[in-house]
């Protein structure tokens, strides 16, 4: 999996992708990020990259030629094929199937707005489909992105231990976690589920579907809906 993140905060992008689990992966190829400076590819004399908006209103607007510039020179830098996403929050809204199915593609561009947003010129002539990570507004896609970024390295192999580490969570099977718990056995008076200390394999997994399947219905009828319909 190769992902393309092009931005006008590279190093925060970079900070983030660095650390952990992502930093690891990344450390020994089992995925390949590059993050790109925006910046670099204006042609203004004063590097600025944004406009105020026609039509007036408060704030800036990216401008569409360096987003251009910028995404036709990265996708020169690989013969793989490139599936471009606009962070946005008009975008759909992205979902644990999603990030499977992305997870399948060779090659991701993510390109993250920021002010009021990118001219919708260029949005129309490179985007294949606008993602939102929820329904709230940040300040920009760089947050949405690291979020999309994530979600699909550990999709990839050889970034988590095994499969088992990712279909075992919230919202792979269309239910919630089961809760979890580890040592001490008793903590501040509060003992763990005793199930969980039998080493009863077969009692123990039908303890958790249950708490699954009580906590999704609770907490989330529309997921509850869709799982026990078989959706
Ligand atoms: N004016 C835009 C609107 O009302 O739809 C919001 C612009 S927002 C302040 C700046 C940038 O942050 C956007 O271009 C987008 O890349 C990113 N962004 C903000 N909220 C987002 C969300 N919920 N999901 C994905 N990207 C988001």
């Amino acid at each position: 999996m190769l992902i393309e993140i092009a931005t006008l905060f590279p190093e925060m992008c970079e900070a983030v992708l660095s650390a952990s689990i992502i930093g690891r992966a990344r450390a020994k190829g089992a995925i390949t990020v590059n993050c790109h400076q925006i910046r670099d590819y204006t042609l203004d004399r004063h590097n600025r990259v944004d406009d105020s908006p026609f039509g007036g209103g408060m704030g800036m607007v990216m401008q569409a030629q360096p987003v251009y510039d910028c995404w036709k020179a990265v996708r020169a830098m690989s013969d793989l094929p490139m599936h471009t996403i606009y962070l946005s929050p008009k975008g759909k809204t992205l979902t644990q199937r999603r990030v499977r199915e992305l997870a399948e593609l060779p090659r991701l561009f993510l390109l993250c707005g920021h002010y009021e947003g990118i001219d919708q010129r260029v949005l129309d002539r490179i985007t294949d489909e606008e993602i939102s990570v929820g329904d709230y507004v940040v300040t920009g896609g760089e947050l949405p992105a690291l979020i999309l970024t994530d979600a699909v390295a550990r999709m990839c192999e050889d970034v988590l231990p095994s499969s088992e580490a990712y279909e075992d969570e919230s919202h792979f099977s269309g239910l919630l976690e089961y809760p979890q718990y580890t040592r001490p056995e008793i903590w501040e008076g509060e003992a763990v589920p005793p199930v969980l200390l039998t080493g009863h394999h077969k009692n123990i997994a039908a303890w958790r579907q249950a708490q699954s399947e009580a906590i999704t219905r609770e907490r989330r009828p529309d997921l509850w809906s869709k799982w026990s319909k078989g959706e």
